[in-house]
């Protein structure tokens, strides 16, 4: 459990509400603490709610036990969140019943490509778009794109936009082995846990218009975003699980928050290195300044 009233955290609340959601396909490596870390010091800073998401939806990906490890990491970095965790698991009707709202307003359509037919291509084609008919198992569904631009302000990386139809296309809502695909799960969440502040990786930028969009269709508020610089190893790969980047060093805490605040651009004092973990994240809080990371989308592995 965590500590209700910990020393770090402002019992005044705002209506700012954050949300970190990690998805439960390995430790928590440098990249995923950097995320983490922007979002509660943004969340604090503002006086606001705290949140953790696990978005266990893909259960090929899944680690066993990822989960309650990302869980007792956060408690040992001491990042508190201040409501029972969400598990999408649980929320599969949620899912369902937009999907079914998007199907009411004529912009599903099952998908029966192969991944051999799409190879090499980096945008749907829109192949399946004019057979429409119930999806049966072992098709894919997809929401179709509009010739709308979708564009917003992120509070670091300026305006973002994209044409749907030419820059993203048709995308997958609800996947061939009948997983809710994250594009839409996010939205139904975010909407639903009254999400004021997306604090996240770069990476999703360009997720961003998507999201937009299905927010519009299922009549849910827009968050403010803010996109933080990723983390790239030498090769210029994006710290990820995927690179089977290193889990965090839980055994020294103190110095896993220090070395994220300096990712983040906070320049933390040296001998801040050396304090308990609630006293460096008091600091960060009085002194975060998301500012010095503007217009950053990629920051280089320091080993
Ligand atoms: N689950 C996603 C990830 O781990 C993050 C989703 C989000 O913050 O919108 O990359």
């Amino acid at each position: 459990m965590p500590d209700p009233f910990p020393a770090n955290t402002v019992r005044t609340q705002s209506a700012y509400r954050g949300r970190f959601a990690p998805s439960p396909t390995g430790p928590l490596h440098m990249g995923s603490v950097v995320a983490a870390l922007a979002s509660f010091l943004d969340a604090r800073k503002a006086a606001g709610t705290w949140l953790v998401r696990m978005e266990d939806l893909d259960p090929p990906r899944e680690v066993a036990g990822a989960a309650s490890d990302i869980l007792r990491t956060l408690e040992r970095l001491h990042l508190f969140w201040d409501e029972a965790v969400v598990y999408q698991s649980h929320r599969t009707q949620a899912y369902a019943e937009a999907l079914a709202t998007l199907e009411t307003r004529g912009l599903l359509y099952p998908c029966r490509c192969s991944r051999l037919q799409l190879a090499g291509q980096t945008i749907y084609p829109g192949t399946c778009r004019q057979q429409p008919g119930s999806a049966e198992r072992g098709a894919a569904i997809r929401c179709l794109t509009p010739a709308t631009t979708f564009a917003f302000t992120d509070r670091l990386q300026s305006r973002y936009q994209q044409q749907l139809d030419i820059e993203v296309g048709d995308f997958i809502v609800l996947r061939k082995d009948q997983c809710f695909a994250y594009q839409l799960a996010v939205v139904v969440d975010d909407g639903w846990q009254a999400i004021t502040d997306v604090v996240r990786g770069c990476d999703l930028l360009d997720s961003t218009p998507r999201q937009l969009f299905l927010q519009q269709q299922l009549a849910l508020p827009t968050p403010r975003y803010m996109h933080i610089p990723v983390i790239i190893n030498s090769a210029g790969q994006k710290l990820g699980k995927q690179q089977f980047a290193r889990a965090v060093d839980t055994s020294n805490t103190s110095t896993v928050l220090w070395t994220a605040l300096h990712y983040l651009q906070q320049a933390p004092d040296a001998q801040l290195q050396h304090e308990h973990p609630s006293v460096i994240l008091e600091w960060a809080v009085q002194h975060w300044q998301p500012d010095k990371l503007q217009g950053s989308r990629q920051i280089r592995e320091q080993l």
